[in-house]
Order: structure tokens, then C-alpha cells, then sequence
């Protein structure tokens, strides 16, 4: 049955502007019909109004950067103690909060032993309710110190040929996009965030597997050798991106590469520290790194770089369902206006993805992911990080967060 959500404000992504007093009308099909003023109610039983004066609908949010079988536990190492059965398990209820948090679509940069892929599974199958899973399965990654930190996480190769191969398994485990390490990482002991770590050409292997399929690859780099290296072979995003430099952003800029910052990650571990039980190894390199990422980001945004909101969700106290504190940073930070922290996380993150014709903006014969708030978020960003105040969540047309009929 059709539905009609009529008398919001509607921020639908597409321009600066805000519709006062519209309407919004969701087919059958889950996708939206109509989104404008001055719609004449039609009558009849089948069609489903919903009253939203006051309130304020935008697109369903996106965040580029996750790991679901993650759950923020403070020393990393301990999430391989929980065995797979038990973290899949974990990993769907915590889709469920994510989608609660206004989240129709994330990104998952890696997963141990294809748990992702599963869960994805789950959630297309309906047996939960999730956002929209695109996935990478393992990370691929050259043999070098740390990948034994995370049990199951990376396909280690070495040379084009490997490379090559380790990028047809993850597709063939249904792999949306391959995950690279381009670069030497700050959660692992060992791991030298600075030092590149494939050559290009093994870059390369990667960029070509996943091309044949219509698909891309996501770098995560820090090193401004590494994020070179990793444009120069053809990734669609920079993950971090922590000490890009003037040449770096030049090419991004060039060759289109979104640049996915992730500032949630230090925030917390310097949050909560050694005494949070953070461990010491990766509090030294961010206490290193303080500052850095945020001034690489403002020059990249300066040269006018796309910037895909990402948080890492999963790394420590960077819980599942709390996705929105990337936004409030980014403000904060002055980095974004509020309506820019959002097109970072709808729009611009929808291209990064590559759903740009099916989401991201509230436009006619796009799937209808939007989410209703109780206030204004181009006024008060903050508001998205409030879990009750994210009334209704719906997710290709379909209600999956309803605050205002708890008796669903
Ligand atoms: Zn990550």
C-alpha cells in the first residue's frame, strides 16, 4: 500500500534547499513517488498517511567505514576469544541497533572469516533487520607484522599473482568490494602506520579482479606513499588517510578518490585511554598521530576532495548504533557545517558506495531509506546521535523504527 508522509520539513540532499510543509510519498514497491509541495491527498483504504508536522525527514544515513563482527571491546585482541557462532550472532543484533540509529546502508571494511557475509545474508533474507550490508569479506594484506593481531581478518599474499587470487576468493564469497592494506595500520603491534606496504602492481592485481565485476577497491592507507601508491593503482577510496600530503590530495582530487576520514577512532581511544584499558601500543601511536588526520582532512577539503563519512565502528568504544558521533566530530572540529556532515554521510557516501541511483537522496524511483527527527539536524547535529529522537526509520519503504506506535 502506498504511504504519505505529509507536513515535515524534508532535507531531501539534492540542493541546499529545505522543504517546509512537504510530502512524501512512498509506492508500493518501497520506493519513492513523489517528494515536493502541494500534493492533492488522494482518498481511499489503501493508502497508508502519515501526519509529520513538526518533524524533520532526510535521507537514510550512510557509514563508509564498519566492521560488524567487532563489537568496541577495548583491547581488540580479545574479540578473538568469542568464537565465530557467537559473533555473528552479536553482529546481527548490532545491525539491528545501527539501522535503529537512522544507519539504511553501511559499508563493511573486513570481517574475520566471512562472518559479513552472513550476516548480509540475514538481513536480505529478512530474518533481521539491518541496513543495507555491502561487504569485503577478508582484507588482503602482504605478510608483514600485526595481521596476527586480528585471528581470521586478512588473506595475506604476496606478489601479483597472489594478489590476484586473494581478490577472486573474496569475490566469490560475494564480495561487494575489496578491502586492501595499502599501508602499515595503528591497531596492531607492529603495524608501522607510515610505511607502505604492497607495490603497486600488487595494488593492482586487486583494482583489475575486482574491475572485471563492475567493482572497486578500498584502500586503507595512511602514509602519504602508500595513498599514492594505492591512487596510482586505481582504489575508488582512501580509507583514513592520516598523513596524506599536498601531492596525495592532488590526486585524489585528480583521479576522484573519496577520502573516508574515520575520526571516531582516535576520539574514543584517547577517550578512554590506558585506564579504559585501550592498549598501550596503539595509544602511542595516536597520541603521535593527535591532530594530524584532522589537519589532513581540512587540506583536502580545501582543495575541494569528497569526503565519505566513515567510522570504524567496532574498534574500541566505538559501539555499533552510536555511527552518528563521526558527524558531531566533524562539526565540531569545524571541518563541516551540519549540512555538509550530512550530505557527507548520504549523497557523497551513497557515490562512494556506488548506490548513487538507489539512495542517498529523496528523489522520485530511488528506494525510500529516510529516516523522521524529532529536530532540525542542519541546526543542531547532535540530535542524530540521540537514539530517541530518530522516531521512524524506513528502509527501502519498509517502517522498521516506529517511536510514535511502540506497539509494533
Ligand atoms: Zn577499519
Amino acid at each position: 500500500m502506498p504511504t504519505i508522509l505529509k507536513g515535515a520539513k524534508i532535507f531531501a540532499g539534492t540542493d541546499q534547499e529545505v522543504l517546509e510543509d512537504g510530502f512524501l510519498i512512498i509506492d508500493k514497491g518501497g520506493r519513492i513517488d513523489y517528494v515536493g509541495p502541494n500534493y492533492d491527498l488522494p482518498s481511499g483504504d489503501d493508502i497508508k498517511i502519515i501526519d509529520l508536522k513538526g518533524k524533520f525527514i532526510l535521507p537514510g544515513l550512510i557509514d563508509c567505514h564498519i566492521h560488524l563482527d567487532l563489537h568496541g571491546i577495548p583491547n581488540t585482541y580479545e574479540e578473538n576469544l568469542v568464537e565465530d557462532k557467537l559473533r555473528t550472532i552479536r553482529a546481527a543484533r548490532e545491525m539491528e541497533e545501527t539501522i535503529q540509529a537512522g544507519f539504511t546502508t553501511v559499508r563493511n571494511a573486513g570481517s574475520v572469516n566471512h562472518i559479513d557475509i552472513s550476516v548480509r545474508q540475514g538481513v536480505e533474507n529478512g530474518w533481521i533487520n539491518g541496513p543495507r550490508i555491502l561487504t569485503s569479506g577478508r582484507i588482503l594484506s602482504i605478510t608483514c607484522s600485526g595481521t596476527e593481531y586480528f585471528n581470521g581478518m586478512y588473506r595475506i599474499a604476496d606478489g601479483y599473482a597472489e594478489f590476484k587470487k586473494a581478490a577472486r576468493e573474496q569475490l566469490r564469497e560475494g564480495a561487494d568490494f575489496i578491502k586492501i592494506m595499502a599501508t602499515g595500520a595503528f591497531m596492531n603491534p607492529g603495524g608501522i602506520p607510515g610505511a607502505e606496504q604492497p607495490d603497486i602492481k600488487e595494488l593492482q592485481a586487486a583494482v583489475e579482479e575486482a574491475s572485471k565485476l563492475g567493482k572497486y577497491v578500498a584502500a586503507h592507507a595512511h602514509g602519504a606513499q602508500g595513498i599514492k601508491n594505492a591512487i596510482l593503482a586505481g582504489v575508488r577510496t582512501i580509507e583514513h588517510g592520516t598523513f596524506a600530503d599536498e601531492e596525495a590530495i592532488a590526486m585524489m582530487l585528480e583521479k576522484d578518490v573519496f577520502l573516508v576520514p574515520t575520526f571516531a577512532v582516535d576520539y574514543y581511544w584517547l577517550k578512554y585511554g590506558i585506564k579504559g584499558g585501550v592498549p598501550k601500543h596503539m595509544l602511542e601511536k595516536a597520541e603521535e598521530a593527535k591532530g594530524i588526520s584532522i589537519n589532513s582532512t581540512r587540506m583536502a577539503l580545501k582543495a575541494g576532495v569528497k569526503i565519505a563519512m566513515g567510522t570504524d565502528a567496532g574498534t574500541p568504544y566505538n559501539y555499533h548504533g552510536g555511527n552518528a558521533i563521526e558527524l558531531l566530530i566533524m562539526v565540531k572540529e569545524g571541518l563541516l557545517t551540519p549540512q555538509e556532515a550530512i550530505l557527507s554521510a548520504t549523497s557523497t557516501a551513497a557515490k562512494a558506495c556506488g548506490l548513487e541511483t538507489e539512495t542517498g537522496t529523496l528523489e522520485k524511483g530511488k528506494w525510500a531509506d529516510l529516516l523522521v527527527v524529532e529536530e532540525n539536524p542542519l541546526e543542531d547535529i547532535s540530535v542524530l546521535t540521540c537514539k530517541d529522537k530518530i522516531l521512524k526509520v524506513f528502509k527501502e519503504g519498509r517502517l522498521i523504527k516506529d517511536l510514535d506506535s511502540p506497539s509494533k
